[in-house]
């Protein structure tokens, strides 16, 4: 049995004073909105989405070319969503993790992982380069392994650390065994990131309308429109960069499906709980379950954790009202006193949720519409704070319509299978989901379900 669900009393006791919120949106940094869209309006390059898709999007398309008008398009406010409530990881990986690279991109793995390296480079460059305070630390990860078959997946690997080794790092006795990566992720404020590339896109001059929701696209010769509740964009080009909502391109609603997350976050920590469980080198950390937990240091010392629960809601629901779970809420309380018993009681101030947006091989996939007008992006799958920036590069390549490097990649010109329509997608779903979990209790056997779609190439992660 990897970890108990049932909260002791005093995990309990340490949720009841935590805000239904997320602890990054609350934030008196947080812009206020700007207006919304009246009329009609003309521009060279509409993008629709304010999240780092979107703001990526715009931000890369001023820096090619100054001289482009960029109209940015956000139903609700910028980093509201998936980009202002995420867990902050930025990862170099533009596949969700090596092995999965290795398993549907084979030939191209290794370039992938270069070009990701170059990536998180570029955000890190374009940090310093526009002075973005947004708590940009890069100390690598620790994965650790707390089942025995875990530590001999990880025996062998560069940077492996043996118990002792691994709790030196990060003391928590249920450690056996841990991998450390020196490198490849980086730590950030994830609302302070999306503000901050708000700000210098309205500094390098993109227009930006906020509340409003483009609820159609339509595209002639001349140009493609964007129909809001109280005006119509017309444009030369469009990127589209909506993440878990419908899309607006009809042929890419099967292919996601929203998959809630959820995560917890304690109040500082005192000097003395710190020493206790160590953790000077301040790594992103994640576990070995198929259910995994990832949990991070914030600039101001508390632990953030979250994870484990991955819940799709029948009929690719998206509700605000699915933001909050007390199951879940309890069963990441208690995986973290088992976790650190030595931080037993501590409080936690701030519980939430939010929607990622699945695909079936983890990774995003691009479109094109419109004799190459309209390009599209989504299907992050729990792994876009990094990815988005090098999603609006391709999108941009894609809609200058020369061939690149990336254009070409498989990555770019492969789609995934798509999700079923209901119910089958709700059948598949909680099946799949009770398999993880059995596999979990089972050192990790995967069993007849999952090695059939594991032979299809088909999964479901968050
Ligand atoms: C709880 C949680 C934890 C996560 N943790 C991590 C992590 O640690 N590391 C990591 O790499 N990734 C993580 N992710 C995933 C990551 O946050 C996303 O992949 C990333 O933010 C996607 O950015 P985006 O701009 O594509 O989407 P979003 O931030 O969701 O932005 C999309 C925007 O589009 C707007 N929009 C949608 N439809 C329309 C429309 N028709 N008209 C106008 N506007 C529209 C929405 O209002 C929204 O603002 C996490 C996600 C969640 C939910």
């Amino acid at each position: 049995m990897p970890f108990s669900p049932a909260p002791s009393a005093a995990a309990e006791a340490a949720l009841a004073g935590a805000r239904p919120v997320p602890f990054w949106l609350d934030d008196p940094r947080r812009p206020a909105p700007r207006p919304p869209l009246r009329g009609t309006a003309r521009t060279d390059l509409a993008v629709v989405g304010g999240g780092y898709t979107g703001l990526w999007t715009a931000l890369r398309a001023k820096e090619r070319d100054p001289g482009r008008d960029v109209l940015l398009v956000e139903g609700a406010s910028t980093g509201w969503a998936a980009s202002g409530r995420n867990g902050g990881f930025v990862s170099a990986s533009l596949t969700h993790g090596r092995s999965n690279g290795e398993r549907h991109l084979p030939r191209e793995v290794d370039r992938l992982d270069e070009l990701g390296r170059e990536n998180l480079d570029g955000i890190e460059a374009a940090a310093a380069r526009y002075d973005w305070d947004c708590a940009w630390e890069r100390p690598g990860s620790l994965t650790v392994a707390t089942e025995p078959h875990q530590v001999e997946e990880l025996r062998g690997q560069e940077g492996f650390l043996d118990a002792a080794a691994v709790r030196a790092e990060v003391d928590s006795p249920t450690y056996l065994a841990g991998l450390r990566e020196e490198h490849d992720t980086a730590l950030v404020n994830p609302a302070h990131l999306v503000w901050e590339l708000r700000r210098t896109c309205l500094e390098l001059g993109v227009r930006l309308v906020e509340g409003t929701p483009v609820r159609r696209l339509t595209s002639d010769a001349s140009a493609v429109r964007l129909h809001t509740d109280h005006g119509v964009v017309t444009a030369d080009a469009v990127a589209l960069g909506t993440n878990v909502f419908p899309s607006l391109l009809k042929r890419y609603r099967l292919h996601t499906v929203p998959v809630y997350d959820y995560v917890l976050v304690t109040r500082p920590l005192t000097a003395a709980e710190l020493r206790s469980i160590g953790w000077a080198n301040r790594q992103g950390l994640d576990d070995m379950f198929n259910q995994f937990h990832y949990y991070r240091l914030t600039a101001d010392d508390r632990i953030l954790f979250g994870g484990y629960d991955a819940v799709y809601h029948y009929g690719r629901s998206l509700s605000a009202a699915h933001d909050q779970r007390a199951e879940s809420f309890r069963t990441l309380a208690a995986h973290l006193e088992q976790t650190f018993p030595q931080l037993a009681g501590v409080p936690f101030t701030h519980a939430w949720g939010g929607a990622i947006d699945t695909c079936t091989r983890f990774f995003p996939f691009f479109g094109t519409a419109a004799g190459g007008r309209v390009a599209s992006v989504a299907g992050f799958t729990g792994l876009g704070v990094g990815m988005t920036r090098f999603a609006a590069d391709v999108m941009l390549d894609l809609l200058g319509g020369e061939a690149t490097e990336r254009t070409q990649l498989e990555l770019v010109r492969s789609t995934p299978l798509p999700f079923p329509p209901e119910p089958l997608a709700w059948a598949g779903i909680t099946l799949t989901t009770k398999a993880l979990v059995r596999a979990d209790h089972r050192q990790g056997r995967r069993g007849p379900w999952l090695a059939a779609l594991d032979a299809a190439g088909v999964g479901f992660d968050s």
